[in-house]
């Protein structure tokens, strides 16, 4: 089986000269291979005509065509969704059960389809576009499986499903209110104060759902799914915008209920959330594929080694493999600055850090709360504010390049014309470098207002790091991207810290991220917007260890992939590590 899709947003007919139409072999042969559909005046292509020639994908100017061939295994009659002809197909679907159920996979791979048809928010059309989608050829699909009696209460209504949305950020257009007000609309539980403490809303009950910032959102719209009485609970994308601690909190809180499916790119949250985990694979924006249930040890290993053991298939090329980073004696390389304990007033906000050397080449993983003054540090090594005690040594004028961690799309123009604007895009060098591991290729013509949340990070990423400096501060460069895409990100800021010599301070809360980037960390504690102290840098042990004791959270290495994994609370190997003062893995 082969798939054609057409991203019908880049298609334009109108400013092209129906390039995919006047080259292809089959409409030359006068058959209908693609025609132009009335109503939308674009085209649509025969998948049964189509060769599978590949011409229209070379011609048409807008790289609006992708042509697919299918794994042996998937026919028509295993679609469960298809978004429309030449759009994305769904094949499979995951089993909701006890427990928490988590699934994995690339962004457009139709994680969040699935949840909206297991929600009962979208009926599965089983492929066919003739007519309406209904429940009763659902549930005839289904029959014998464990799916065919949950689509039979779904049409019946016997299931209240409880939704966590992935794009938070849009709630404050949907609903108004005061999010004190608003929690204890929706508390069927009887649970408000519990929830208020557990996920730390105190300070921002009186406050309108429009003036929170992305992670208070992101732990209201958790609170809000929590308190509603439901039989089974969505939670798309929980970790979004939260800090650590608070990732932990809100797996924490997620866990105690009953029946719980959840998308997450976080892997150690994952991991720790989940009691099963679904992999989901395919080609992005054209077609997903639901594996089997899977432990979650197991289905996290294969998902990184790309390989299904039980299915037998390989779903990617190269395995996802963190490796244990060679610790650098970074003592016999070239200086970049030399810093001594400073002090800093900002407002109501102090921060206070111990002194420190950063090497060239070095990347310095930074671990702390949002809001906790790490930017006012960075700021301070740059020279851009000066200590109010203390001083920084450095040779001669440092330039700094700074990726914020709210990235304001406000840039009129293309992405090609703003990374134009910052250096020469057209080298080899820049092309290896840059433009193909963070998959920017497609989105050169894209005007930069329009991008989505994963693909704006990763043109803010290139800008920052084309910038030519001499330190690069990334504040969370791993939101909004996928598994996949996190390794690759870090991958490249690892190569230009070396090929440049740079410093690089990376903030991030994904610590699998930080775990394999990083050569030291500087941990951050306090309060955040009051106080924050800041450590002198620490070699990786010590620093997580001090890190994770402060969090409270004891890890583990798999010994299979060597991936940190989070010790569940409260188990034997939790409990000992605690009592030796070993967070980290031992
Ligand atoms: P994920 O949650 O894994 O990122 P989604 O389920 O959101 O993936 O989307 C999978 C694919 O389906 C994407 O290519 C997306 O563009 C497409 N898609 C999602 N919703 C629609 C829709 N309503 N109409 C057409 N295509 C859609
Ligand atoms: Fe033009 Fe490409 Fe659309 Fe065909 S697919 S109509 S060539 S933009
Ligand atoms: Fe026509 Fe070839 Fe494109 Fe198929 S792949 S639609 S045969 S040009």
């Amino acid at each position: 089986m082969r798939l054609a899709i057409i991203d019908y947003d880049r298609c334009q007919p109108k400013k092209c000269s129906l390039e995919c139409m006047k080259y292809c072999p089959g409409v030359r042969m006068g058959e209908k291979t693609i025609e132009i559909d009335e109503n939308t005046g674009k085209p649509v292509i025969s998948e049964v005509l189509c060769s599978g020639c590949g011409i229209c994908v070379k011609r048409c100017p807008f790289k609006a065509i992708s042509i697919i061939g299918l794994p042996e295994e998937l026919s028509e009659d295993k679609i469960v969704h298809s978004y429309g002809q030449n759009r994305f197909k769904l094949f499979g679907l995951v089993i909701p059960r006890d427990g928490v159920v988590g699934i994995i996979g690339q962004n457009g791979i139709g994680k969040s389809t699935v949840l909206r048809i297991l929600a009962g928010e979208l009926i599965p059309n089983l492929g066919k576009h003739d007519k309406e989608p209904n429940y009763d050829d659902v549930i005839k699909y289904f029959r014998g499986t464990e799916l065919q009696e949950y689509f039979e209460k779904l049409k019946n209504k016997g299931i209240k499903a409880i939704h966590k949305v992935q794009y938070v950020d849009i709630l404050p257009k949907v609903v108004k209110g005061k999010v004190g007000e608003l929690l204890k609309k929706v508390d069927e539980k009887g649970k408000f104060d519990e929830v208020v403490e557990k996920l730390e809303l105190k300070n921002i009950l009186d406050r309108e759902l429009s003036q929170l910032s992305g992670g208070e959102l992101q732990r209201v719209a958790i609170a809000a799914a929590y308190l509603r009485k439901g039989d089974i609970y969505f939670f798309d994308e929980p970790s979004s915008w939260l800090d650590i601690r608070q990732r932990f909190n809100a797996a924490r809180l997620i866990r105690e209920l009953n029946k719980v499916v959840v998308v997450e790119h976080d892997l150690i949250v994952l991991d720790y959330l989940s009691d099963y985990i679904h992999i989901m694979y395919g080609v992005p924006s054209a077609y997903g594929i639901v594996s089997m249930p899977k432990s979650v040890r197991v289905g996290i290993n294969e998902y990184l080694y790309g390989e299904l053991r039980e299915e037998n298939i390989r779903f990617r090329k190269e395995p996802i493999i963190f490796e244990k980073r060679a610790i650098i004696d970074f003592k016999n390389r070239p200086i970049l600055l030399s810093y001594s304990s400073m002090k800093k007033t900002l407002g109501d906000f102090k921060l206070e850090v111990s002194g420190g050397t950063i090497y060239k080449g070095e990347v310095i993983g930074i671990l702390g709360p949002n809001g906790i003054g790490k930017t006012t540090f960075v700021k301070l090594l740059a020279g851009v504010i000066k200590p109010d005690e203390g001083e920084v040594t450095k040779e001669e004028d440092i330039k700094v390049s700074y990726k914020p961690q709210y990235i304001a799309p406000d840039y009129d123009g293309t992405v090609e014309d703003l990374l134009s604007s910052i250096t020469n895009i057209n080298t080899s060098y820049y092309k290896s470098e840059i433009i193909n591991p963070l998959q920017l290729e497609k989105l050169l013509d894209r005007e930069v207002k329009e991008l989505s949340g994963g693909e704006l990070q990763r043109v803010a990423i290139a800008a920052c790091l084309s910038r030519d400096a001499d330190i690069y501060l990334l504040d969370e460069p791993s939101a909004f991207l996928d598994v996949e895409q996190r390794l690759v990100v870090s991958k490249v800021i690892r190569r230009i810290a070396d090929e440049k010599e740079a410093g690089m301070f990376v903030v991030d809360h994904d610590i699998l991220f930080q775990d394999y980037i990083s050569d030291r960390f500087i941990v951050f504690s306090g309060e955040p917007g009051r106080f924050g102290i800041g450590s002198s840098p620490m070699n990786k042990r010590d620093g997580a260890n001090k890190f994770l004791k402060e969090m409270q959270i004891t890890f583990r290495r798999d010994p299979d992939t060597g991936r940190p994994r989070a010790n569940k609370e409260g188990s034997q190997r939790d409990i000992m590590q605690k009592e030796k003062g070993e967070y980290y893995y031992v």
